[in-house]
């Protein structure tokens, strides 16, 4: 099996072309086939190399790699114009000589006039010039474009997910191959590349198949082998329309930049249109290479759920090594970050993991460990602080007084609190929160005991006589 993705460089690797890449990739290695990584770079206008650079690092970033190329359809156009001229040859194509500006108000008219005749309007137009004229003409200099002539017929393929699809070739016009200006149009340029890269499966998207039947004709006429056929079903925002802006990120990058995993991104693309039949959601790459199937894609939208996404990448957080969490970790925080100690830096990653659903969101959390702490959370204060400040202050240097007296380990750590909070007959949670709020200024973190840990004795109890000074300095208007 022979099988390629064929990117348009004209912006960032989206997650349609990412899912189409993985689909290709995930049959070629299941088939030990070859995966060809093809840029169609035509377009030269809209085509541009830093999208080129995007496309081919979303690709590396996911581990999607390929086995030949990138080949770039630009360096082909001599061989599309060859290809073009056969077709000439064999009386399959045709010059049209007339200008675009006619033939669009013949089209106008036609329609108008009801008369129904618009798909082969072209070729009517053209009838008048014989092939001896056309050639003469060609040579003489005049511009024209190279039209395939439709046969007529049906043109059939069983799709690998649609099954059998026809279209009525009557229906399809005699498309333009060749521009006037001598550059081949797409469905002339990817015919063309996929029989000189011997490419055996087509899988791309479903915005492909109207293009199919005219694909396959131009395949026939050059006498060429037609591959299989598998197109995609579109991806859809949770509002069932067509993924776009509005639904937020599109860009792969974009969720690599907010710290998901591309293991992660891997298995929620392989699902979006996908699925192994079971009601299994995690799915590690070898799973999907073994897994995978054509007969499992769905055949109408495929909905993307970044919220699933990210519910996923935190299922795979919490599943890596505490080694490998730290090692990341260190990797998002930036370089202001206040350093810890290796053990506390790895309680650190150990206590966020479960708590986070990106990398980003863990640097997010990170914050009151590796940075200065930037004030109190007022609602929070409010209610574990300011509702009785003097008790709060004695509390807190009760706190400190027990601290300051034990070993900074977990056990003697917690005996000095909850022994604390027995004598004053008061739940943990009435000394915890207060001490919570002082060593991270807000109402959630880890357990307690895990950020004392992460802070050490000095910061810890710094924190918490700072909490004092604030809280009899009248909270500085946060009362
Ligand atoms: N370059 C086309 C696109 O980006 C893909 C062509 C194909 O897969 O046949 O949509």
């Amino acid at each position: 099996m022979r099988l390629r993705f064929a990117p348009s460089p004209t912006g960032y690797l989206h997650v349609g072309g990412a899912r189409t890449a993985l689909f290709n990739w995930l049959l070629a290695r299941q088939a030990g086939g070859a995966f060809v990584l093809r840029v169609e770079d035509t377009d030269r206008d809209r085509s541009r190399p830093e999208h080129v650079d995007a496309i081919l690092g979303g690709l590396s970033w996911l581990g999607i790699d390929w086995d030949e190329g990138p080949v770039f359809q630009a360096d082909g156009l001599a061989r599309h114009r060859r290809d073009a001229e056969r077709l000439l040859d064999a009386g399959r194509a045709y010059r049209d000589f007339t200008a675009r500006e006619d033939f669009e108000r013949a089209r106008d008219a036609a329609v108008a006039a009801g008369t129904g005749t618009v798909a082969r309007l072209a070729r009517e137009m053209a009838a008048g010039v014989s092939p001896e004229e056309s050639r003469r003409r060609a040579e003489a200099g005049e511009p024209f474009a190279v039209r395939f002539l439709v046969p007529p017929g049906t043109t059939e393929w069983r799709d690998l997910v649609h099954g059998p699809t026809r279209f009525d070739n009557g229906e399809i016009d005699d498309f333009v191959i060749l521009r006037s200006d001598g550059t081949p149009t797409y469905n002339l340029a990817v015919v063309s590349d996929d029989v000189a890269m011997a490419v055996t499966h087509v899988v791309r998207g479903d915005d492909h198949i109207s293009n199919t039947p005219k694909q396959i004709l131009l395949y026939e006429a050059l006498g060429a082998p037609v591959p299989a056929f598998g197109h995609l079903p579109l991806i859809l925002g949770p509002d069932g329309k067509r993924l776009s802006k509005r639904h937020g990120a599109r860009a792969v990058e974009a969720f690599e930049a907010e710290g998901v995993l591309p293991d992660a991104m891997v298995n929620f693309l392989a699902l979006l249109g996908w699925s192994p039949g079971t009601d299994e959601e995690l799915l590690s790459r070898d799973d999907l290479i073994e897994r995978f199937s054509l007969e499992r894609v769905l055949k109408k939208g495929a909905v993307f759920d970044a919220a699933k996404l990210f519910w996923m990448n935190g299922q795979y957080i919490a599943r890596m090594e505490a080694g490998e969490v730290a090692a990341a970790l260190r990797g998002v925080l930036g370089p202001d970050a206040i350093p810890l100690d290796d053990a506390a830096f790895e309680r650190m990653a150990a206590a966020l993991a479960p708590r986070s659903r990106t990398f980003a969101e863990m640097a997010r959390l990170a914050r009151p460990y590796v940075a200065p702490l930037e004030g109190y959370d007022a609602k929070a204060a409010r209610k574990s602080w300011y509702r009785d400040r003097a008790g709060t202050v004695e509390l807190l240097r009760a706190v400190l007084g027990r601290l300051g007296g034990a070993a900074w380990e977990a056990e003697p750590l917690e005996a000095a609190l909850r022994g604390l909070a027995a004598e004053r007959g008061v739940g943990a949670g009435k000394v915890f929160q207060p001490l919570r709020l002082a060593l991270t200024g807000l109402p959630a973190s880890p357990g307690i005991f895990d950020v004392l840990l992460i802070l050490g004795r000095e910061r810890s109890l710094g924190r918490v006589e700072r909490a004092i000074e604030h809280i009899e300095g009248g909270g500085a208007g946060e009362g």
